[in-house]
């Protein structure tokens, strides 16, 4: 992948065409936009784009989200089924698949862990699948899931199964030891002011990453990048801790 070093490029919202969305309008023939055309504001059907490239954003981390937002309200209006009533059938199956390209969009990168993981993936990355659902499913099917344990948290983690495990067991007897419950409680909420401080050490990283965006440097992105995976599979395992002390709390 080459990046081109651009001094003007801003990772401002605009709509006007981005390159890889750019062909003829089928109504005038003119440049169109990934969803209006700009010289008849014909609704276009759908073209294969990412997210950034929909709402014409270059792949940029830091994000004007008031601005997104402003930018989501006006295209849904626009692209609103209902508003196209006047256009033809073709038309109006347009809107609607252009409706929710728009929400799945707006969705994905008005949320900084989305965006993130978007972006890793838009750059070939398969994040690990650690979701509640994947997780469920490999319960329900009885595989064990495996994950890796993050080489920082090695000595709490072991030491907190420990005490999860010492917790069934006593509960299996009916028996209660305070001591051990404020333990745990003290181990959760370490680990959920570590998951909080995440936000913050991966906002440096999107600072790194938009400024070699324009310089071009290709070994200090996949560093970042690499970074970047390191620290949502970190954030990904903290989750899934939290929420196996949450389920031994709660039983
Ligand atoms: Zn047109």
């Amino acid at each position: 992948m080459c990046f081109m070093a651009d001094s003007n490029s801003k990772s401002g919202v605009s709509l006007i065409a981005p390159q890889d969305a750019g062909s003829a309008c089928w109504s005038c023939g003119e440049m169109r936009a990934a969803h209006f055309c700009n010289a008849c504001g014909k609704v276009q059907p759908p073209v294969p784009v990412d997210y950034f490239t929909f709402f014409g954003l270059s792949r940029k981390l830091n994000l004007d989200t008031a601005l997104l937002e402003r930018e989501f309200y006006e295209l849904s209006r626009k692209l609103h089924p209902d508003l196209n009533a006047r256009a033809n059938q073709q038309e109006q199956q347009w809107s609607l698949e252009q409706s929710s390209l728009l929400n799945d969009a707006y969705r994905t990168l008005k949320d900084p862990i989305k965006r993130t993981e978007y972006l890793l993936h838009l750059e070939g990355v398969e994040l690990e699948e650690q979701s509640k659902a994947a997780t469920e499913k490999a319960r329900a099917s009885g595989e064990i899931k495996k994950q890796v344990v993050p080489p920082d948290l090695l000595e709490e983690v072991f030491e907190l199964n420990m005490q999860l495990e010492e917790l069934r067991a006593q509960k299996k007897l009916g028996e209660d030891d305070p001591a051990l419950l404020e333990e745990i409680g003290k181990q959760k909420l370490e680990l959920e002011s570590k998951f909080e401080s995440l936000l913050e050490e991966l906002k440096k990283y999107w600072n790194e990453w938009d400024r070699l965006i324009d310089s071009g440097s290709e070994e200090g992105l996949r560093k970042v990048r690499d970074q970047m995976v390191d620290l949502l599979n970190r954030r990904s395992y903290i989750r899934n801790l939290v929420r196996d002390v949450n389920e031994v709390l709660e039983n």
